[in-house]
């Protein structure tokens, strides 16, 4: 951020600059936050966050067309002021004069630009079920300036010999990717955090934000973000921000010097949430268990924010406007989405909505059945009324049914009576093809190793996930069947991926180099994505499904004009079967070619398939 200084020089001033070199202003403004803004936004009001010695002594006034300087307010510590503003409709872009005048004869004048908003950023879209999202953590992708590995002012070096240290990986190695990953078919990116993470440890995953302007230069630059996001859209690329409002890195200027107490959310010791998320939708809650879940902290080195203080949510909620504006960005995920509260989401939501009606949001609530899940989700049938306005929320329930389908044996409810079970609550969900599926991702074990290292069980969940309702989300290594247990440490789930770094042994790039079954899981990937990519009976089509029977799971995926049919059997043994009880889905289809394995049925009659293995058949009249 730039703050510009603009002195009314005159022969006077310059007298008095001679005469006192020093102390001329009492104040001084060493911050505004958001650092600039646009005309032509939906919401008029804008409320400008600034920070400086004494700052808050100060008479403010402005005088720019358009623009009225609705009230100034102070808060406990006088080294803060926020400005409300009115920005109308009239106001054109340019730089706004902010006048403070303090003890002293002169005032301190400082510019704040009022920026054009870009042409149709109102009507920005997002990601649909057409997409494919693929989850990657900058600092473990690739490392495409080593330049930048450690740079002055932040705290914490490279050290690639750390699991729990920073590796490197920058927005260059994301971008030097972008082929790569159009090949393999995904079609939208989501990043962990990439905003600064000045911590002394652990900041390499993002979730300790310590300056929310300001990409982490070990990453690259706010204009380096900015043009990733560019380049990735010239390539029909998506970009989804993580955003994190439930905290922040405790070494954030804010911790020095608080604007007020209530900023946080204060503890007389350190006190750890109960991650209950539960909670606050248990009707038997007590009060305590849910003030220690929504106003504990999550980490000893995460600050909690108060979402109920008024300037902390305008801040929140106008800093993830800044960015979808400055960055044009696509979607935005947020972290830990009810740790920050209903009434605070649900007024960010409306907020986004209100300039941006087409954009994408997922939240994370990380619960683990449906009904817990499904009362986040935008216009559910909730008794107490709640609409959280959510449109797409992660499938954490589906998720933990595709970890166990192809681990059990198979039974009423366990095995691949699992996926069955969890797909047949889907009446829970105000829209369930707007859920976001997964098998893994950065807090989570690697799939192929919750699969037990077997590529069988691995293609089969793949060929699910891929071909069930909702939009997929797959994290990055998983198409070359990395490895890891979360129990081991998140660093063990967050390796480098391999080829990011000059030297690697193996690289995704050159296919030779990865082990047998990487490729083998690559080749799988990258067919079924992009077989997916133009599939649109995937993308939108009903789902019908039929009880499991002896271990094999059957669904179709059916519109008016095409269907497929999805034969899973979790079975150490081939079976053959005959179809009379699908014949609501197979009446009027003739044969079929079955995707993963190019092979063609002359008949629809029996079908055969071998153990532990999926079908994908495309249906021909
Ligand atoms: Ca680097």
């Amino acid at each position: 951020m730039k703050v510009k200084w603009f002195f009314r020089l005159s022969l006077l001033l310059g007298f008095f600059s001679i005469q006192h070199p020093t102390g001329i202003f009492a104040q001084e403004v060493s911050r505004i936050e958001p650092p600039f803004w646009w005309t032509g936004m939906a919401e008029s009001e804008l409320q400008l966050l600034v920070y400086g010695k004494d700052i808050g002594k100060t008479r403010v006034s402005l005088s720019y067309p358009g623009v009225e300087l609705k009230e100034v307010v102070m808060v406990e510590n006088p080294n803060y002021l926020f400005i409300n503003l009115n920005i109308g409709s009239q106001a054109s872009p340019g730089i706004m004069q902010l006048v403070f005048q303090g003890s002293r004869k002169r005032p301190l004048v400082i510019s704040y630009e009022l920026k054009a908003r870009t042409e149709g950023s109102a009507q920005r879209g997002g990601f649909d079920n057409a997409d494919v999202i693929y989850l990657l953590m900058p600092d473990r992708f690739a490392n495409g300036n080593p330049a930048n590995d450690n740079m002055p002012g932040m705290l914490e070096k490279a050290n690639r010999g750390n699991p729990d240290g920073r590796h490197g990986g920058d927005l260059a190695g994301i971008v030097s990717h972008f082929d790569y990953l159009k090949k393999l078919g995904v079609t939208t990116l989501w990043l962990n955090p990439v905003l600064e993470n000045n911590m002394p440890a652990y900041s390499y995953h993002g979730y300790a934000i310590t300056d929310f302007y300001k990409v982490d230069p070990r990453f690259g630059t706010n204009e380096d973000y900015a043009d990733l996001i560019r380049k990735a859209q010239d390539k029909g690329l998506k970009i989804v921000k993580d955003v994190v409002f439930n905290h922040f890195g405790t070494n954030h200027w804010w911790m020095n010097d608080l604007p007020s107490a209530d900023w946080i959310n204060q503890w007389p010791e350190f006190t750890r949430s109960n991650y209950r998320g539960g909670t606050l939708t248990d009707p038997y809650a007590s009060e305590s268990d849910k003030k220690l879940m929504l106003r504990g902290w999550f980490d000893r080195t995460m600050a909690d924010f108060n979402q109920d203080n008024p300037f902390v949510s305008n801040y929140l909620i106008q800093n993830s406007i800044w960015w979808v504006e400055y960055a044009g960005l696509d979607g935005i995920r947020v972290d830990t989405y009810p740790y920050s509260g209903k009434s605070f989401m649900r007024r960010w939501k409306q907020r986004i909505n209100k300039e941006y009606p087409n954009f994408s949001v997922v939240g994370e609530v990380w619960l683990n059945t449906t009904p817990q899940v499904a009362y986040w989700m935008g216009n559910a049938a909730n008794a107490d009324g709640f609409n959280s306005e959510l449109k797409h929320l992660f499938d954490f329930p589906l998720k933990y049914a595709i970890r166990d389908a192809f681990n059990e044996s198979n039974g009423w409810s366990s095995g691949v009576s699992r996926l069955y079970e969890s797909l047949s609550l889907d009446f829970l969900y105000a829209n369930p093809m707007n859920i976001v599926v997964f098998a893994d991702n950065h807090d989570a074990d690697r799939i192929f190793t919750a699969l037990r290292d077997d590529i069988r069980k691995f293609r089969m969940a793949m060929a699910f996930l891929l071909t069930v309702r909702g939009i997929p989300q797959i994290y990055y290594g998983t198409e070359i069947a990395m490895t890891g247990w979360e129990h081991s440490g998140h660093g063990f789930i967050r390796e480098d991926f391999p080829g990011g770094w000059d030297g690697d042994e193996s690289s995704v790039k050159d296919r030779k180099s990865l082990k047998e079954n990487q490729r083998e899981a690559l080749e799988f990937m990258q067919m079924l994505l992009n077989w997916r990519k133009n599939k649109k009976v995937i993308h939108n089509g009903k789902t019908t499904h039929y009880v499991p029977e002896n271990g094999v799971y059957v669904y179709f995926r059916h519109d008016d004009n095409e269907s497929v049919m999805v034969v899973i059997n979790n079975n150490e043994e081939s079976r053959t079967f005959t179809t009379e009880r699908f014949a609501e889905n197979l009446t009027g289809y003739q044969t079929g070619t079955d995707v993963l394995h190019r092979t063609y049925f002359d008949q629809l009659r029996t079908i055969s398939i071998p153990a532990m293995s999926a079908r994908i058949i495309e249906l021909k009249r």
